[in-house]
């Protein structure tokens, strides 16, 4: 207890000459008190409500010795409005529900139903010192089994996606599903398919099938 009736705790530096009276027997403070939340306050916003808990507790210790030091400060950032605006949660995105063709399971043959996108466009080598070229890659994926399969691709135009599709097919089986965005590639491949189904003789081939 000093002259002004303030409690100090006192170490084994407390007659170290070198150390500021303040630092060497600081003020003992009381958990919780609203004397103390308001200094804890006055030295968070000294630290421009971006100090971190630690460095506000090293300026706190040059005068203070606080009772649960760190939990007291670590309360009075959770309150602070400053800090809460300065912090705002980023919106969270609401996911549309799946589509039919991901969760019946009427079949479970692996690439009945997919869905298809390009990504690229990469530089590949096609040997020791030639130009280097762009290819893309086509993804197919399973849409029951997510399992996916990669395919070349020369170019984003629609025979390309064509040829694809023609590869893919021939490896995995016919899917009786295909989803994709609305890339011009693949929306000129379904035009393609709508012209040829019109223009085979489809009595001719229910005759076979
Ligand atoms: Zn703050």
């Amino acid at each position: 207890m000093d002259e002004d009736g303030l409690l100090r705790s006192s170490g084994r530096l407390s007659l170290n000459e070198a150390i500021p009276y303040d630092t060497r027997c600081p003020i003992i403070l009381p958990r919780k008190h609203p004397v103390t939340r308001l200094i804890v306050k006055e030295h968070h916003v000294e630290g421009k409500h971006i100090a971190g808990t630690n460095h506000t507790l090293a300026l706190l210790s040059n005068k203070y010795w606080l009772i649960g030091g760190r939990e007291e400060i670590r309360e009075w950032e959770n309150t602070c409005n400053e800090c809460k605006r300065g912090k705002p949660r980023g919106g969270q995105q609401i996911m549309a529900p799946l589509p039919k063709s991901r969760t019946n399971v009427d079949t479970m043959r692996a690439f009945d139903k997919v869905s298809v996108d390009f990504a690229g466009q990469f530089l590949t080598k096609q040997g020791r010192g030639k130009i280097k070229t762009k290819r893309y890659l086509c993804l197919f994926t399973c849409m029951k089994t997510r399992a996916v399969h990669l395919e070349m691709a020369f170019g984003l135009d629609t025979d390309s996606f064509i040829n694809c599709l023609y590869r893919f097919t021939s490896r995995r089986g016919i899917p009786s599903e295909i989803r994709s965005d609305n890339g011009t590639n693949f929306v000129g491949a379904r035009n393609e398919f709508i012209k040829l189904f019109d223009t085979i003789d489809k009595a001719k081939v229910e005759r076979y099938f």
